[in-house]
Protein backbone atom coordinates (compact mmCIF):
# COMPACT_ATOMS: atom_id res chain seq x y z
CA UNK A 1 0.00 0.00 0.00
CA UNK A 2 1.37 3.61 -1.07
CA UNK A 3 2.26 5.59 1.99
CA UNK A 4 1.17 8.52 0.27
CA UNK A 5 -1.94 10.39 1.66
CA UNK A 6 -4.33 13.09 1.10
CA UNK A 7 -5.96 14.80 4.01
CA UNK A 8 -9.43 14.57 3.64
CA UNK A 9 -11.73 17.29 5.31
CA UNK A 10 -15.08 16.15 3.82
CA UNK A 11 -16.73 13.84 0.62
CA UNK A 12 -19.55 15.32 -1.59
CA UNK A 13 -21.06 12.26 -3.34
CA UNK A 14 -23.84 13.25 -6.19
CA UNK A 15 -22.92 16.29 -7.48
CA UNK A 16 -24.11 17.59 -10.75
CA UNK A 17 -23.27 20.41 -13.39
CA UNK A 18 -20.89 22.24 -10.59
CA UNK A 19 -17.57 21.49 -11.90
CA UNK A 20 -17.88 19.85 -15.89
CA UNK A 21 -19.60 16.80 -17.13
CA UNK A 22 -21.18 14.65 -14.98
CA UNK A 23 -22.27 13.65 -11.34
CA UNK A 24 -19.19 13.81 -9.32
CA UNK A 25 -17.92 13.48 -6.07
CA UNK A 26 -15.92 16.38 -4.21
CA UNK A 27 -12.79 15.66 -1.95
CA UNK A 28 -11.94 18.26 -0.45
CA UNK A 29 -8.23 18.99 0.78
CA UNK A 30 -7.45 20.55 4.15
CA UNK A 31 -4.61 23.14 3.81
CA UNK A 32 -3.69 26.20 1.50
CA UNK A 33 -0.99 28.70 1.10
CA UNK A 34 -3.42 31.89 0.10
CA UNK A 35 -4.93 33.98 2.86
CA UNK A 36 -7.77 34.80 0.44
CA UNK A 37 -10.04 37.50 2.71
CA UNK A 38 -12.95 35.68 2.11
CA UNK A 39 -12.08 32.10 2.28
CA UNK A 40 -15.22 30.24 1.58
CA UNK A 41 -13.83 27.59 3.13
CA UNK A 42 -12.03 29.17 6.29
CA UNK A 43 -14.50 27.73 8.88
CA UNK A 44 -13.48 24.27 7.45
CA UNK A 45 -9.82 25.01 6.73
CA UNK A 46 -9.68 26.01 10.81
CA UNK A 47 -11.63 23.70 12.66
CA UNK A 48 -12.21 20.48 10.68
CA UNK A 49 -9.36 17.67 11.67
CA UNK A 50 -8.72 16.11 8.19
CA UNK A 51 -8.61 12.42 7.90
CA UNK A 52 -5.26 11.10 6.14
CA UNK A 53 -6.29 8.45 3.30
CA UNK A 54 -4.32 6.44 0.99
CA UNK A 55 -4.94 6.10 -2.93
CA UNK A 56 -6.20 2.70 -1.95
CA UNK A 57 -8.06 3.56 0.94
CA UNK A 58 -9.78 6.43 -1.05
CA UNK A 59 -10.60 4.99 -4.08
CA UNK A 60 -12.26 2.03 -1.95
CA UNK A 61 -14.43 4.94 -0.57
CA UNK A 62 -15.45 6.38 -3.91
CA UNK A 63 -15.87 3.31 -5.81
CA UNK A 64 -19.37 3.21 -4.97
CA UNK A 65 -20.57 5.66 -7.62
CA UNK A 66 -18.42 3.92 -10.18
CA UNK A 67 -21.49 3.03 -12.21
CA UNK A 68 -22.78 6.90 -12.15
CA UNK A 69 -19.47 8.12 -13.03
CA UNK A 70 -19.40 5.73 -16.23
CA UNK A 71 -22.50 6.32 -17.02
CA UNK A 72 -22.14 10.30 -16.93
CA UNK A 73 -18.58 10.65 -18.08
CA UNK A 74 -18.29 12.47 -14.50
CA UNK A 75 -15.84 11.52 -11.56
CA UNK A 76 -13.61 12.78 -9.10
CA UNK A 77 -12.89 16.41 -8.36
CA UNK A 78 -10.29 18.00 -6.07
CA UNK A 79 -10.92 21.08 -4.03
CA UNK A 80 -9.81 22.21 -0.56
CA UNK A 81 -7.93 24.26 0.47
CA UNK A 82 -6.11 23.70 -1.95
CA UNK A 83 -5.68 20.35 -3.84
CA UNK A 84 -2.67 20.74 -6.29
CA UNK A 85 -0.55 21.03 -2.77
CA UNK A 86 -1.48 16.96 -2.53
CA UNK A 87 0.05 16.29 -6.71
CA UNK A 88 1.60 13.08 -5.02
CA UNK A 89 -1.61 11.60 -4.53
CA UNK A 90 -3.49 13.00 -7.25
CA UNK A 91 -0.68 11.42 -9.69
CA UNK A 92 -0.93 7.92 -7.79
CA UNK A 93 -5.13 8.02 -7.85
CA UNK A 94 -4.78 8.45 -11.82
CA UNK A 95 -2.60 5.15 -11.53
CA UNK A 96 -5.14 2.87 -10.11
CA UNK A 97 -8.82 3.98 -10.57
CA UNK A 98 -10.62 3.29 -13.71
CA UNK A 99 -9.41 5.29 -17.04
CA UNK A 100 -13.04 6.12 -17.42
CA UNK A 101 -13.46 8.33 -14.37
CA UNK A 102 -12.75 11.80 -14.77
CA UNK A 103 -10.67 14.03 -12.56
CA UNK A 104 -11.12 17.43 -12.28
CA UNK A 105 -9.19 19.56 -9.81
CA UNK A 106 -10.16 23.08 -8.60
CA UNK A 107 -7.21 25.67 -7.55
CA UNK A 108 -5.84 28.65 -7.40
CA UNK A 109 -2.38 27.52 -9.07
CA UNK A 110 -0.76 29.42 -6.16
CA UNK A 111 1.30 26.49 -5.59
CA UNK A 112 5.48 25.29 -5.99
CA UNK A 113 5.59 25.01 -10.39
CA UNK A 114 6.83 21.08 -9.46
CA UNK A 115 3.76 20.00 -7.91
CA UNK A 116 1.66 21.53 -10.96
CA UNK A 117 3.89 19.32 -13.40
CA UNK A 118 3.62 16.42 -11.61
CA UNK A 119 -0.33 16.87 -11.09
CA UNK A 120 -0.69 17.54 -15.44
CA UNK A 121 -1.15 14.54 -16.64
CA UNK A 122 -3.38 12.66 -14.23
CA UNK A 123 -6.28 15.99 -14.46
CA UNK A 124 -8.75 16.09 -17.04
CA UNK A 125 -9.90 19.33 -16.14
CA UNK A 126 -8.58 22.27 -14.32
CA UNK A 127 -10.74 24.57 -12.47
CA UNK A 128 -8.55 27.64 -11.98
CA UNK A 129 -10.03 30.68 -9.47
CA UNK A 130 -7.92 33.36 -10.29
CA UNK A 131 -9.18 35.72 -7.80
CA UNK A 132 -7.94 38.73 -9.82
CA UNK A 133 -5.13 39.31 -12.79
CA UNK A 134 -4.31 42.98 -11.18
CA UNK A 135 -1.10 42.72 -8.89
CA UNK A 136 -2.45 44.84 -6.15
CA UNK A 137 -6.07 43.33 -5.86
CA UNK A 138 -4.63 40.26 -5.46
CA UNK A 139 -2.22 41.02 -3.18
CA UNK A 140 -4.76 43.10 -0.75
CA UNK A 141 -7.14 40.24 -1.67
CA UNK A 142 -4.70 36.90 -0.87
CA UNK A 143 -1.65 38.29 1.04
CA UNK A 144 0.20 37.14 -1.85
CA UNK A 145 2.11 37.98 -4.81
CA UNK A 146 0.44 37.06 -8.57
CA UNK A 147 3.54 36.39 -10.41
CA UNK A 148 3.21 32.35 -9.04
CA UNK A 149 0.12 31.75 -10.10
CA UNK A 150 0.13 33.74 -13.27
CA UNK A 151 3.07 32.30 -14.40
CA UNK A 152 1.48 28.61 -13.56
CA UNK A 153 -0.91 29.43 -15.50
CA UNK A 154 0.91 30.30 -18.55
CA UNK A 155 3.07 27.01 -17.98
CA UNK A 156 -0.29 25.05 -17.85
CA UNK A 157 -1.38 26.47 -20.63
CA UNK A 158 1.79 25.45 -22.77
CA UNK A 159 0.96 22.26 -22.20
CA UNK A 160 -2.51 21.39 -21.79
CA UNK A 161 -5.58 21.56 -24.40
CA UNK A 162 -7.03 24.84 -23.41
CA UNK A 163 -10.40 23.10 -23.78
CA UNK A 164 -8.90 21.66 -20.44
CA UNK A 165 -8.41 24.92 -18.88
CA UNK A 166 -11.18 26.27 -17.11
CA UNK A 167 -10.67 29.89 -15.39
CA UNK A 168 -13.03 31.23 -12.95
CA UNK A 169 -12.78 35.08 -12.92
CA UNK A 170 -14.79 36.36 -9.35
CA UNK A 171 -16.33 39.96 -8.53
CA UNK A 172 -14.88 39.85 -4.82
CA UNK A 173 -16.87 42.71 -3.09
CA UNK A 174 -15.36 45.19 -1.73
CA UNK A 175 -11.94 44.45 -3.60
CA UNK A 176 -12.94 44.68 -7.12
CA UNK A 177 -15.24 46.04 -9.85
CA UNK A 178 -16.84 44.65 -12.65
CA UNK A 179 -14.08 46.86 -14.63
CA UNK A 180 -11.62 44.52 -12.90
CA UNK A 181 -13.16 41.74 -13.69
CA UNK A 182 -13.32 42.68 -17.52
CA UNK A 183 -9.77 43.46 -17.64
CA UNK A 184 -9.11 40.34 -15.60
CA UNK A 185 -10.91 38.82 -18.69
CA UNK A 186 -9.16 40.64 -21.16
CA UNK A 187 -5.72 39.24 -20.25
CA UNK A 188 -6.49 35.51 -19.58
CA UNK A 189 -7.83 35.45 -23.33
CA UNK A 190 -4.75 36.70 -24.11
CA UNK A 191 -2.73 34.27 -22.33
CA UNK A 192 -4.88 31.52 -24.51
CA UNK A 193 -7.39 31.11 -21.91
CA UNK A 194 -10.64 29.98 -23.99
CA UNK A 195 -12.89 28.88 -21.46
CA UNK A 196 -13.55 31.82 -19.08
CA UNK A 197 -16.43 31.81 -16.15
CA UNK A 198 -17.37 35.45 -15.08
CA UNK A 199 -19.23 35.15 -11.35
CA UNK A 200 -19.68 36.90 -7.85
CA UNK A 201 -18.43 36.14 -4.66
CA UNK A 202 -21.66 36.23 -2.40
CA UNK A 203 -20.48 37.40 1.09
CA UNK A 204 -22.08 35.60 3.73
CA UNK A 205 -23.43 37.80 7.20
CA UNK A 206 -20.58 38.21 9.43
CA UNK A 207 -17.63 37.72 6.81
S1 LIG B 1 -7.57 29.70 -2.33
FE1 LIG B 1 -9.56 28.93 -1.63
S2 LIG B 1 -9.15 27.70 0.17
FE2 LIG B 1 -7.32 28.93 -0.23
S3 LIG B 1 -7.56 30.73 1.11
FE3 LIG B 1 -8.38 31.23 -0.93
S4 LIG B 1 -10.58 30.76 -0.85
FE4 LIG B 1 -9.57 29.74 0.90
Amino acid sequence: MSSTVFPLLSLSRHRMGTDGVGITTLAAAAGCPLHCRWCINKELLLKAKPENVTPEEFLERVRIDDLYFRATGGGLTFGGGEPLMQADFIKEFREICPEEWKITVETSLFVPRNYLAQAIDAVDLFVVDCKDMNEDIYRKYTGEDLSAAEENLAFLLQRKDAENVLVRVPLIPGYNTEEDQRRSAEKLRQMGVKRLDLFSYVKKAGM
